[in-house]
């Protein structure tokens, strides 16, 4: 699970893995869309999307 997403809104938690970023983005959309009403920057989505080199 390489890539790494966490929700930059304060208040919120919503942290997400996966092995795609194809997969991120989609679960960073529909998070955004549910939990916050509204839609992610695509430059902010793909910015907040951390490679996590393995250990
Ligand atoms: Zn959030």
């Amino acid at each position: 699970m390489p890539y790494r997403f966490v929700c930059s809104d304060d208040h919120c938690a919503f942290l997400v893995h996966s092995s795609s970023t194809d997969e991120v983005e989609r679960l960073v959309r529909a998070h955004v869309r549910m939990a916050h009403g509204g839609r992610i920057d695509p430059a902010d989505l793909e910015r907040g999307i951390e490679h996590i080199e393995p250990a």
